[in-house]
């Protein structure tokens, strides 16, 4: 068991395993049950809408709860079908009487005042029962593109009929292009790009957007209802049971693609802790604290208590239910650090016993380690990492400061030139997990590769950034380059690549380091970039066409890592993928050269041993997994570029080319300046 600093009066508190806290519903009764051990008393209250001041509210019905002292339990059954009933609670106890919602809320009003019963199976869209999740064999056969639901649509760009865009139903629309041009967006693109899964910001509902409104924009890691999608992305967010409706919608049209679905979930800490109802319902129990004072780990002002019988149960039904009402793919944990070991690993197996499958990762950090409340022994970070389930991952930023430095400075990480940091790099290309060069992780499936996210500037501002130039819709060259040797790093690595939707494009947000409430002109997606940096997208697109070819570097056992070859020489990482998988390529080498004026010379190549008779499939200028090039060892690749090659003999024959000619190609050897 975790050990937690705090000790106070709740920890006698009898606790609950029964799968139906909340409201069980049927159309002839519905049962409400809430966990509430300090309450003197608990009324169940029904509304007829889902806001104060809604025209037409009223008061349905007041009853008395019962309480059960063996568990701390107060429950209530009413007869009638009570389907788009709203309600709450009036909980009297220690700290006052407060009417608030349920903690294990479904679906609610506007802006969350009220929890609402709802027939669950009424919000299936058609076919659902059909619906299957996106399931991959490894965690590190996924390609996650981490997106907004607001930023995917909001512009004008997007081509989504305008009452889509920003909400969940943009993600239904199958054929949309930047308008008056064929260059697809949304969905359609995603299709092409060739990513398997969408990490999605928040969707559960949060509290710094109006829901009436929709003016303001945030990224939502602001914890209202965590069993609830957000309202302000729906079409009608005061009815409580469309905002369901629709994000089963998004998930399905999503699945149709081919396409898994990852929420990001943010359950260490709430937007408001006086007024969450976790604090309402228990006082004191649901948060760290320390005489008498909230801790703040999380860096929002309290920091919930995962190590905690009852959090760490609500945590577990809150994913099982999303997992299995929603089919949600998989789970990205925000400040995964401030969890403990225990509730991580039980977590992994409570998500086993509905498919092993879903995807499971997570930050490994906390905004602040002094205020965790629980040992540093038994927090998720990459430190602790062996004692994870090998299929919880972690976000690898030693790797990631690595390939760009620091993220909103102007300093310079190997894809700028400096040599430092190679060993990192090289690290991270291997999953965190050679015995050679670093193994903070058990498996490469425990390392999530990446080089931007939501937070920080974009890969591309951050490129910009540590080369002094401020204009953002610049196509130089060198620039270009230094993000496509970043893509080299992270899609050719052996853990989970992920990357910041529009990286391929050269995303903007103009220089603006934490967007998460700025206004839409920063943070929407611009689809026109697509054509601007087509070259940029066209180069992503080929090397999850080359990472989905080439079986080793999804591999996700160690002995597969340690039996790469790596040679690295200052400017140049070389790393040999060896392969010996009947009918595919025998090896794959990724050679990297970040000097920014000298060519990678033919004595330093010589160090590698690579072969003459090979095929180049990437080089400076293009990338996938058909040979564009004769390798030749004798020329020198050009300055901040990668060369992928691969041996010829089977290529030759995989690609049917023995009783061919051979391929005429462009360039017999990659471009040089
Ligand atoms: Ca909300």
């Amino acid at each position: 068991m975790s050990r937690a600093f705090y000790s106070n009066s709740t920890e006698n508190y009898k606790t609950y395993d029964g799968s139906d806290l909340g409201f069980t519903y049927t159309a002839e009764h519905t049962t409400f049950k809430v966990w509430a051990p300090s309450s003197e008393q608990v009324l169940l209250k029904l509304y007829s809408t889902g806001s104060f001041h809604e025209r037409n509210a009223q008061v349905l019905g007041i009853k008395q709860m019962n309480f059960d002292p063996m568990t701390g339990v107060w429950s209530a059954t009413v007869d009638g079908n009570l389907n788009r009933t709203y309600y709450t609670y009036v909980i009297k106890n220690e700290s006052g009487t407060h009417e608030t919602q349920d903690v294990y809320s479904k679906a609610a009003g506007v802006n969350s005042a009220r929890s609402m019963v709802v027939d669950l199976r009424s919000t299936d869209p058609e076919g659902w029962e059909n619906d299957r999740r996106v399931l991959l064999d490894s965690p590190n056969e996924a390609i996650v593109w981490e997106v907004h639901v607001r930023d995917f649509s909001s512009s004008d760009t997007s081509g989504v009929t305008r009452q889509h865009r920003g909400k969940f139903l943009a993600f239904t629309e199958k054929d949309t292009c930047v308008p008056f041009t064929d260059y697809p967006t949304c969905v359609k693109y995603l299709k092409e790009l060739g990513i398997t899964h969408v990490q999605l910001n928040p969707v559960f509902d949060f509290g710094s957007v109006d829901e009436e409104t929709g003016v303001e924009y945030n990224w939502g890691y602001d914890p209202v209802n965590y069993n609830v999608p957000e309202g302000s992305y729906s079409t009608d967010p005061y009815h409580g049971e469309v905002r369901i409706r629709e994000f089963k919608e998004m998930v399905k049209a999503l699945h149709e693609e081919g396409i898994g679905v990852i929420m990001d979930v943010v359950y260490n800490h709430v937007f408001s802790t006086a007024s969450s109802p976790f604090e309402m319902t228990v006082p004191g129990y649901y948060f760290r604290m320390q005489n008498g004072k909230f801790l703040n780990s999380s860096g929002c002002g309290n920091v919930t208590a995962s190590d905690k019988y009852m959090f760490r149960k609500y945590m577990i039904d809150s994913l099982k239910y999303w997992a299995t009402e929603y089919h949600i793919d998989g789970f990205r944990f925000d400040l995964m650090a401030c969890h403990d070991i225990d509730t991580m690993n039980m977590i992994r197996e409570e998500l086993d016993k509905i498919d092993k499958r879903i995807l499971m990762y997570g930050e490994p950090w906390t905004a602040n380690d002094g205020e965790n409340g629980i040992s540093g022994e038994d927090c998720c970070n990459k430190v602790n990492a062996k004692k994870l389930s090998d299929r919880i991952g972690m976000f690898n930023d030693d790797m990631r400061h690595g390939i760009k430095g620091g993220s909103d400075d102007d300093s310079k990480g190997y894809i700028q030139g400096n040599t430092h940091s190679a060993y990192s790099v090289i690290a991270g290309m291997m999953g965190a997990s050679s015995t050679t060069f670093g193994n903070w992780a058990k498996a490469p499936s425990q390392c999530v590769t990446y080089v931007s996210a939501h937070d920080n500037l974009t890969l591309w501002d951050k490129i910009l950034k540590s080369n002094w130039c401020k204009d953002y819709n610049t196509t130089d060259e060198m620039y270009l380059r230094q993000n496509k040797l970043a893509a080299v790093m992270v899609l050719l690595s052996m853990g989970i690549p992920f990357m910041l939707a529009g990286e391929e494009f050269a995303r903007t947000k103009k220089g603006d380091h934490n967007s998460y409430k700025s206004p839409d002109s920063v943070n929407s997606i611009d689809w026109k970039r697509t054509i601007t940096y087509k070259e940029l997208v066209d180069y992503y697109k080929g090397l999850i066409r080359l990472r989905k070819a080439y079986f080793p570097i999804r591999d996700n056992t160690t002995q597969s890592v340690n039996e790469s070859y790596i040679v690295y020489n200052g400017r140049t990482i070389a790393v040999t993928h060896k392969n010996d998988r009947e009918g595919e390529l025998k090896y794959m080498t990724v050679v990297i050269n970040n000097s920014p004026d000298n060519p990678c010379t033919p004595e330093v190549r010589a160090h590698y041993e690579l072969p003459a008779d090979a095929y180049v499939l990437v080089n400076n200028r293009v990338a996938g997994d058909k040979a564009v090039a004769v390798y030749n060892k004798e020329k020198p690749i050009s300055p901040r570029s990668a060369i992928v090659i691969t041996d010829k003999e089977t290529y030759d024959r995989i690609n049917g080319a023995d009783n061919q000619t051979q391929p005429e190609f462009e360039d017999t050897i990659e471009v040089t300046e």
